[in-house]
């Protein structure tokens, strides 16, 4: 199909000092978990993306030395020529693509603990970041960065910018953003110096002038240079000559740089969730930056829209369209706008399950996309998948993420696809969750699949059909797969933290007794030790239903796991404005109706409180009993054709619904392959040749 000329605009070349991007699609620098350790995976991952028609692929954050080490956080390193070979990996295999390849060159100040390379970690006045973020936390406090050190410094970025170039990087970063060493300057609270880098604001710039200077000489005409600045908080600053500190900083650095990677200050707020932030929310931040800089502006939103991209670029907010998120659950987003066919577009659902992989330590994962990361090592592709090795008919029982995942990849293998589903419609999880507050843009993993299959002639759905295991060997397909989903349990906690006793009796619910829409009378106890969304979402919606509503929980935080998706700080605010009282570090010991028994975790002091429904958000287990059923067929399911049945998705170990997908789609990527394709490739550092940076050169007390 032919591009809608409506987007015309987002393929125009765009000239970024003295290289061009090819068109205004850019992968923004953005953590993917693989450093330096999996150089293979990350070449291929970033690769993907330019294949895809990102016309500027950027790297993840990389040190420049190492008083800048962020272990056991995934960062990548550019110290020594085995990184130059390990970078130039990725380098080539974007170019390949014909897109430019950038990179984000980091030092993280002190916002790092430096525990592996174990030197004093630097900020500009000795002030830490005190970050209560796991592996943020830690106890090893910075020293102030002395004339020397700022020396230091400057060279340590020239050199890594040498060494990028020599990697074959087209686009290299100054990064003076979300905390790390030259933000810090920025920030008076960081920023106590009395020299001639602290006081004013101009004062305060100095350094990140200075960087962007080594880096222009280093880049020596051939790459560009590119700032990317956090402006949230100096925006909301006041300033004598300007409308606003951010304002006048980039006043100050204006034609400095060839290009501005514009966001926000941390990691919540720049990567905020969908459940609390629409599509294109920086704006009212960085929109100010064009009129003041003649160079080239790219900005990130969670634009999936290639109206809204078209919008940024007319109304004079952006030049490029940057992308982390959208890159990940589509690398193919621009390709499938300039075919015309963006109504295939992936969107992502603002889920931010990418992001707990970089809290993680691990290659990044995606709930839309589950060939992500996997593109080197399983050799899975976003848009293109093996033919069938069979003429195999697959029945699968469940329409979930999972199944339809399921579904859809064997479906574009050429499979016969029957798939049989108990409800009414389609969505397994899906049809109660997006309907709760904040989680309607998930309703994008089923909508995505549903269009899709749609497409499929060899995939038929049959709704409204709960199979028992007498009709699975009646349909007499060649394999069966169940998809069938979990249930949530009535189980309590024990001091040991781990689900125990079984808590029955009327008053006492579960997430599938509210999706089941079974009524609930307040007040209400959510109990939550799962410690993901259901918790909090589920108190939220009961509070909007009119109840009064208490939040407990045995942790530390509401919805402990979501500091992983950046969710947690909202989560508190949103308990808060919805007068959800919230009870942490507490157990539920007992309840009869009109009445709950509360221990505090760990003195055990006792409460009781009014209540009249307790819903219990804890243990899930598979619902798996059709699979147990026919696996005590024994010889009948040979006799029925049947060759394979096989658990995925919730059916097989209940996770969230990144899992769900990803577990149906290796299943179809897996049926019929060859045995020894099926185990990953392991990916290892490219070998060493010599020793690695000479650290005692950075040592804290220089001679
Ligand atoms: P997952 O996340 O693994 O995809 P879900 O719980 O979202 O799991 O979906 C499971 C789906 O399976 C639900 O829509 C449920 O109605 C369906 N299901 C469960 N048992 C049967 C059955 N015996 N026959 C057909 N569909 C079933
Ligand atoms: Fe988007 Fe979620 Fe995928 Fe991240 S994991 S790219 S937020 S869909």
């Amino acid at each position: 199909m032919a591009r809608n000329p409506r987007y015309d605009v987002l393929f125009e070349p765009v000239k970024i000092g003295p290289v061009t991007a090819p068109n205004r699609f850019y992968a923004v620098p953005h953590a993917a978990g693989m450093t330096n350790s999996m150089p293979n995976m990350r070449a291929r991952f970033r690769e993907t993306k330019a294949e895809g028609g990102w016309g500027v692929v950027c790297s993840g954050y990389v040190s420049i030395d190492p008083t800048s080490d962020d272990a056991p956080l995934p960062y990548a390193t550019l110290w020594d020529e085995d990184d130059v070979r390990s970078h130039a990996l990725m380098t080539e295999a974007v170019h390949r693509q014909g897109s430019l390849a950038g990179i984000e060159l980091w030092h993280g100040g002190g916002s790092v603990m430096n525990r592996t390379s174990r030197v004093a970690p630097m900020s500009p006045s000795g002030t830490s970041w005190m970050a209560t973020h796991v592996n943020f936390m830690g106890n090893q406090r910075p020293r102030a960065m002395d004339a020397h050190d700022i020396r230091q410094l400057l060279g340590w970025q020239k050199e890594a910018a040498r060494k990028a170039r020599r990697a074959g990087f087209d686009i290299l970063y100054v990064y003076a953003g979300m905390g790390y060493l030259p933000y810090e300057f920025l920030l008076p609270e960081w920023n106590l110096r009395t020299d001639e880098y602290g006081g004013s604001v101009a004062n305060r710039v100095r350094i990140i002038r200075q960087l962007l200077e080594v880096t222009h000489e280093a880049a020596g005409g051939q790459c560009a240079v590119a700032l990317r600045m956090s402006l949230e908080e100096l925006r909301a600053r006041p300033s004598e000559v300007a409308e606003s500190e951010a304002h006048e900083v980039v006043q100050l650095l204006s034609e400095v740089p060839d290009l501005w990677d514009v966001k926000l200050d941390s990691s919540p707020t720049d990567c905020s969730p969908s459940r609390f932030s629409a599509e294109g929310t920086h704006e009212p931040i960085i929109e100010f930056v064009k009129r003041i800089t003649t160079k080239p502006v790219v900005g990130v939103g969670r634009f999936t829209s290639p109206d809204t991209m078209v919008g940024q670029i007319r109304r004079g907010v952006l030049d490029l369209i940057g992308g982390a998120r959208p890159s990940i659950a589509d690398p193919f987003l621009p390709r499938k706008i300039d075919e015309g066919r963006e109504q295939d577009i992936r969107e992502c659902i603002g889920c931010n399950i990418c992001i707990s992989s970089w809290h993680d330590g691990v290659p990044v994962r995606c709930t839309q996309n589950p060939t992500i990361g996997e593109e080197w090592r399983r050799g899975w592709h976003p848009e293109r998948i093996a033919r069938a090795g069979s003429a195999a008919s697959v029945l699968i029982v469940g329409a979930g993420p999972s199944g339809l995942e399921c579904a859809l990849s064997l479906g574009r293998r050429g499979y016969e696809v029957n798939v049989a589903e108990a409800a009414e419609d389609i969505g397994g999880r899906l049809r109660f969750e997006t309907r709760l507050p904040g989680l309607a843009a998930w309703g994008r993993v089923l909508d995505w699949r549903r269009a899709q299959l749609e497409k499929l002639s060899n995939v038929n759905i049959y709704r409204g059909n709960r199979l028992s295991a007498e009709e699975v060997l009646e349909l007499g397909n060649t394999h069966v797969v169940i998809a069938t989903g979990s249930r949530w349990a009535r189980l309590l906690y024990s001091p040991l933290e781990i689900p125990v006793g079984l808590a029955e009796g009327p008053g006492v619910f579960t997430p599938d007794d509210i999706a089941a829409g079974v009524p609930i009378e307040g007040p209400v106890v959510v109990y939550d030790f799962d410690n993901y969304y259901m918790g909090g979402v589920l108190a939220e919606y009961l509070a909007k239903a009119g109840n009064a509503v208490s939040y407990v929980t045995p942790a530390g935080h509401a919805s402990a796991w979501t500091i992983m998706s950046n969710e947690q700080p909202q989560v508190h605010r949103m308990l808060a404005a919805n007068g959800i009282a919230l009870r942490t570090l507490t157990r539920v010991v007992g309840f009869t109706p009109g009445e709950v028994t509360l221990a505090n975790q760990f003195t055990n002091a006792e409460t009781r409180q009014p209540c009249r429904s307790l819903v219990i958000v804890g243990a899930r287990f598979s619902a798996d009993s059709l699979h147990t059923e026919l696996e005590a067929r024994g010889a009948h399911l040979a006799n029925a054709g049947i060759r394979s049945i096989t658990r995925i998705g919730d059916a097989l170990a209940p996770g969230a619904i990144v899992h769900a997908v990803y577990s149906g789609h290796r299943y179809a990527q897996e049926l019929d392959a060859d045995p020894r394709s099926i185990a990953y490739r392991r990916d290892a550092p490219l070998h060493r040749r010599g020793p690695a940076a000479d650290v005692t050169e950075h040592m804290e007390n220089p001679a």
